[in-house]
Formats: structure tokens, sequence, C-alpha cells
């Protein structure tokens, strides 16, 4: 194939991507970006295919019926909940097909006695690098979110110390790939050395940083993949590798502003290592339960409404019985929105994509900025199996471990209620003052259970 029609199908996959990216930063698009970079993949898979010496298409399209087949299957399976471990699965195997394809390509120019320039070396050592780290440190990940292991930060005297030997382990190895090129043995060494690290540096991270892990990984992997476009000269993987380290990093900045924590505090501080709280002293004698018919009567007459999803919706699946809720409120005349907390959940856009996905309008939804002013003016807020987000210790608390963390303020509301099962603290492991205020009102229920019972308690009334 020509190669001006190859780089003219890169080039137009690399737009597709760019365009599929700028689609997915707004739920009304995400859709058509999704499609576009799925178009964009399918361009450049099979530009690559009919352009490259392949020496087998049997166990190419073998492995294409058996991975399209098992991914298939998780796309079905996978609950919305579980996400965050799938694409750390997802990474993973990025990495590692990133960091074996530059093993292959250093192996082949070994057999057939090629150049070995500084470009192809340093490109490999690179891949097997990030490679490996992304790998196991991915695997890991998956480990502690599908809670195969611990998912608190495993920290031990001298961990620090210990990582820093491994990373020097490492870069010699790289040094080493880079110097004698032809002995394959350094390379396998370092690919080795890398997942060790992999490991040692995800190992140390627990608790509610794990999603900001993964996101970095995501970068790792797209770092990678990049790398590996070095190594075979494939403009195309260049493209798409920055790409996805480009927008992995950025990703991952946003979240740790949303957190309020720096990367080096999420890296290296060992946050979650700590066993979770009970908040007994603080909800001894103070916490109010309601029934349905109660919290109904005050919907009745309530103008202003706040719905404040968390993670317990997603767990629940109440995003279509919140959208019932919030019909039937806004037919009875009451003002309804919805408060988005950036990091509410267990991904970037968690709550968005669940109501988006009960066709809840998106002018409903108000981002932090916007809906923490209309707290005040807010005659109830339903504060459904959100806990961290809306923790005020954040910003009363400089001890505690989401101080400075932004919260939606809505214990400035007349009254609060809380939908969730106990008082049980959630990911951060901490208790929640909230609960125990005097506007705040808990309904310890299974998510979509309360809200359909609010609702029945509605129509009744
Ligand atoms: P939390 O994890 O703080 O709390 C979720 C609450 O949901 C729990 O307290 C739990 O209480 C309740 N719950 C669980 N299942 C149900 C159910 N079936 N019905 C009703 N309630 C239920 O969630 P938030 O969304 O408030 O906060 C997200 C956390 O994740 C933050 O700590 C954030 O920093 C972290 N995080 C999020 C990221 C993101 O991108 N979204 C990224 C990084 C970290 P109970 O068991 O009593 O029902």
């Amino acid at each position: 194939m020509p190669a001006a029609v190859i780089n003219f199908a890169y080039l137009l996959a690399s737009a597709l991507f760019i365009f599929a990216l700028k689609g997915m930063s707004h739920p009304r698009t995400a859709v058509r970006g999704n499609l576009l970079g799925a178009l964009g993949m399918f361009i450049a898979v099979l530009v690559t295919v009919l352009d490259r010496r392949i020496i087998s298409y049997e166990i190419i399209l073998a492995g294409l019926v058996v991975g399209a087949g098992v991914g298939a299957v998780l796309a079905v399976r996978i609950q919305m909940t579980a996400m965050p471990q799938m694409v750390a699965l997802l990474n993973g195997f990025g990495g590692a097909a990133s960091a074996l394809v530059a093993g292959a390509a250093l192996a082949e120019t070994i057999h057939v006695g090629g150049a070995f320039g500084l470009q192809l070396t340093v490109a490999t050592a690179l891949s097997g690098l990030i490679g490996g780290v992304t790998f196991l440190g991915s695997l890991v990940a998956f480990g502690k979110l599908q809670e195969l292991i611990t998912g608190a930060a495993v920290v031990f005297p001298g961990r620090h110390a210990v990582n820093a030997v491994f990373l020097l382990i490492n870069i010699a190895l790289c040094v080493f790939v880079v110097m004698q090129p032809e002995q394959l043995l350094w390379y396998w060494l370092l690919l080795a050395a890398a997942c060790i690290l992999g490991i040692l540096a995800t190992i140390g991270i627990g608790g509610a940083d794990m999603p900001v892990v993964i996101s970095l990984l995501n970068s790792y992997s797209g770092l990678a993949a990049c790398a590996t476009g070095f190594v075979l000269q494939n403009n195309m993987l260049i493209i798409a590798g920055s790409l996805v380290g480009a927008s992995g990093i950025i990703l991952t900045q946003i979240m740790c502003k949303a957190m309020n924590r720096s990367l080096a505090n999420v890296l290296f501080g060992g946050f979650g290592a700590q066993a979770v709280t009970k908040g007994d002293d603080i909800y001894k004698g103070k916490v109010k339960a309601a029934s349905p018919e109660e919290i109904a009567m005050l919907l009745e007459n309530a103008q202003r409404v706040a719905i404040v999803p968390g993670y317990g919706m997603a767990v629940s699946q109440a995003q279509h019985a919140v959208r019932t809720l919030s019909a039937l409120l806004e037919k009875r005349g009451a003002e309804v929105f919805f408060a988005i907390h950036p990091v509410a959940g267990r991904m970037p856009g968690h709550m968005n994509v669940l109501l988006a996905e009960a066709d809840v309008p998106y002018e409903a939804l108000k981002e932090m900025d916007v809906a923490n002013p209309l707290f005040p003016q807010t005659d109830v807020s339903i504060i459904i199996g959100a806990n961290d987000v809306v923790n005020p210790l954040a910003r009363t608390d400089p001890k505690s471990p989401i101080a400075g963390m932004p919260i939606l303020d809505v214990d400035k509301s007349r009254t609060v209620v809380v939908i969730k099962r106990s008082l049980s603290p959630g990911f951060a492991g901490i208790p929640n003052p909230l609960f125990a205020a005097d506007n705040t009102l808990m309904f310890f229920s299974d998510g979509q259970k309360a809200v359909n019972d609010i609702i029945n308690a509605l129509k009744e009334s």
C-alpha cells in the first residue's frame, strides 16, 4: 500500500481520536465521541493490518475473535460500579502488550542482524519500563478494587527507600538495554524489575485514592504505547499513545484538584492505610430517623429541592427512581436541581452518566460551584448514597484526611434527608457529622427502595 495512503489514513484516524476526546468531554456529545473514536481505531487497525508485514492472518483473526468475544461478554456483564477495575485491567493489558511488542521488535532486530539505532534502543527500554510498571501496577489496582486483596494502603517501614532502590535498579537495566541491545536478557530482566516496581508503587496506595491511580496508570499505558510507536516507527501508535498519555494526566490532575490533594501526596502519602474510624461519639443520641411518609410531608411543602447523588445511587441503581421523583415534585410545582460533585461515585462523570441514562435533562444537573450558592435557599436536600462529598469535616477539621476537599454545602439547606443503609462511613473511612446535625433526617434503606417508598407516600398524600 502506498505510503501516502497509509499516512493519510493515519492522519484521518488521529483527527477522529481528537474529535472523539472533544465529544467525550460533554454528556450530550459523549456517545458520538465514542463512535468517532471507534471509527478512528477501526481505520487505524485496518490500515496497519494491510500495510505491515503480516506473518499469519489466521493468528490475527483468531486473536480478534477471542478478544472480541471476551470484550463483548465483559461489556455486557460489568456493572457501572465496577468500571474502575475494568479500566485498570484494560490499562494493564495495554502496558503488557506495548512492552511485549517492543521486546519482540528487539528480538527480531537481533535475529536478522539489523542495526540498533539510539531511537530503537531508548524507546525499547522506555517501553519495557513503563509497560511493566503499568502491567503489574494495574493488576494490583484491579485486585484492590475487586477486593481480591486488601483495598487499604499497604505501608511498611522504609518503603520509600525500597521503592527508590527498585527505581535505581530499573534505571540501571534501562542503561544496559541501551548499551548492549544485542543481549536480549537485559530487556527481560528490565521487564521483570519494572513489574516489581509497579507492584511496590501501587500497593502503598489505597482507599479513595485508587481511582486517581487508575487514571495515572491509564496515562502510563498511553506513554508505553507511544514508546512502542517509536520502536516500530509507527506514527499512528505514537499519536494515539500521546493522546492517551496526555488525557490521562489531565484527568489525574482534575481528580487531585477535586479532592484537594497533590499528586505526590496521592502517590506517596499512604492515604487509606488507617483503619476505618467509627463515629459513635458524634452520632450518639443525635441521629433522627424518618419514615417515607414524614419525608413526603416535607417535600409536599418544599419549593426548592436538591437531589445529591453519590456512590450509593450507583450501587442501588436508583437513577430511574430519582428521575421519577424529580418529575413528580416538579409536577407539584417544586423547583428541583441535581447537585453533582466532581468525584461523587467512583469515577469522574459517574453521576452524569447514570442520570443521563435515566433521561434527566442536562440543564437540571448543577456543578458544585453553581449548586453551593443555591443550598441556603433550598428547602429540602435529598442525599442519596453520598457521604464523603457532603462531609462538613472537610471544611471544619484541618486534621481530617479530607480536610480542604471542596464539598457540596448541603448542610446549609433548611432540611437535609440522607438516604443510606446505615451510619457506616464512605470511601474515605471517616464519620460524617452531617448525619447528626439538627436539620438532618436519616432514612435507613437501600437507595432505590427508599426513593420508591417516598414516591408512593407522595402519591398517597
Ligand atoms: P462515598 O463512598 O463517600 O459514600 C457512599 C455511601 O453510599 C456509603 O456511605 C454507603 O453507606 C452508601 N451506599 C452504598 N450502597 C448503598 C445502597 N445500596 N443504597 C443506599 N446507600 C448506599 O460516596 P461519595 O459519592 O459521597 O464519594 C465518593 C468517594 O470516592 C470520595 O471519597 C471520593 O474522593 C472518592 N473518589 C472518587 C473518584 C471519582 O472520580 N468519582 C475518584 C477518586 C476518589 P451505607 O453502607 O450505610 O449504605
